[in-house]
This record gives structure tokens, sequence and C-alpha cells, in this order.
């Protein structure tokens, strides 16, 4: 079986695990979205989904935000971690959605990743979950899973969601990323992976359970 199938028949199994690929975050509409994101970084998304009804309570949309007064900004995202960089972040994402694209998300991967706070993983999320365009997240979740089940040798994030474009089809590619996420958050965990329990053990050649196949 090559890389390919093998990546199609995982993805098929998780798919039955994990009918559902929308993002655990909270949000509404596409400036909630993109925001939220940025929050998660070096987070949970239950910590940000805690925050998320105050601050767009407090801030509904790009040009609240980019008005905000920083101490009370960082003030709700205390609990968030990171809170006086990410505050700064969230309001010049803001400041910038307005100034060049009319308060809009933008649809493309590099327009969104010409915004302060925004690289291709944010980018990938935000543009598979609002537009439904293709896109592959690689956070470290994605990468120790992939890397696990030998789909990739490669430790930098762009060259992996570049080498999974190639290897999983478009209409399949924003799915599979959101479940092996979830595979790698509930199952293939950093450090303690559960081979013997893994519904896609069969296809896996991570030496820990090379010894008994
Ligand atoms: S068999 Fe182990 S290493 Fe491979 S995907 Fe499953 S949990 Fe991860």
């Amino acid at each position: 079986m090559d890389d390919r199938e093998r990546a199609l028949q995982v993805h098929a199994v998780l798919a039955e695990i994990y009918p559902d690929t929308r993002s655990p975050l909270w949000f509404e509409n596409g400036f909630q979205l993109l925001t939220a994101v940025i929050l998660s970084a070096q987070t949970t998304d239950a910590q940000v989904n805690r925050i998320a009804p105050r601050l767009f309570a407090a801030y509904p949309d790009a040009e609240t935000l980019a008005a905000a007064d920083l101490l009370d900004l960082e003030r709700i995202l205390r609990p968030v971690g990171f809170f006086r960089s990410k505050a700064r972040n969230i309001r010049a994402t803001a400041a910038a959605l307005l100034e060049r694209f009319g308060g809009e998300v933008p649809r493309g991967i590099e327009d969104l990743t010409t915004l302060p706070g925004v690289g291709r993983k944010t980018a990938n999320v935000v543009v598979s979950q609002l537009f439904g365009v293709p896109g592959i997240a690689v956070d470290t979740h994605v990468m120790r899973v992939t890397q696990r089940l030998g789909l990739t040798e490669s430790k930098d994030p762009v060259a992996i969601e570049h080498e999974m474009r190639a290897l999983i089809p478009d209409d399949q590619l924003s799915g599979f990323s959101m479940r092996i996420n979830f595979h790698g958050r509930n199952c293939c965990t950093a450090r303690r992976p559960a081979c013997d329990d893994c519904p896609v053990r069969r296809f896996c050649p991570y030496p820990e359970n090379t010894h008994d196949r």
C-alpha cells in the first residue's frame, strides 16, 4: 500500500470516529473565528471558548476591536495566557481587516497571512472552516501524527502542508486535517500514544508497534 492509499485509509477510519469536522472553537462569524484562532495559540480551545462570549459581547466586529482600549482588552484575555501580546495582535489584526479588507475576513491564504499574528496554520483553519476552501492546518498534533504515520519525514510545517496537499485530494484535505488533529489530541498523544487502542494502527509504521505485528 503506498502512502497515498494509506493516508486515505486512515482518513476513512477516522471519518467514522469523527464525523463532525467543525472547529471546537466557538464562533458565529468570520471575524470571531479568525480572532479565536489567533487566541488559541499556546492554549486550549476550551480556554478560548470560556472568554469568547465576553470578548465578542464587548467587541462584536473588527471596528470595535480595532478601537479597543488595550488594558480593557488585556483584562478579558488574561486567562488565555500571553494576553499582552495577544491583545496587541488581535487589535492590530482587526485594524488591518478594517483598513485593507473592509472589516471582512479575506478568502485567500496569501491575503490572510499578511495580517498581524496570522500564519499559515491560522489561515488554513480559517479558509477551510469559513469558506470550504481545502486547507490543512499543520499544528503540533498534525505534525506529530503525520510523522508517526510515516506520511512525512519533514519537521517543517509548511513543507508538511505541501506534502499533504500533494497526497490528499482537495475534497478531503480539510476533513483530513481536523481528524488527524482530533486523533492526535485523543489517541496519538505526544507523550504516550495509545497504540494498543489505536483505530488506525494497522496502517501505522510507528516503531512502538512494529515488534508485534
Ligand atoms: S499506532 Fe500509535 S503512533 Fe500510530 S497513529 Fe496510532 S497511536 Fe499514533
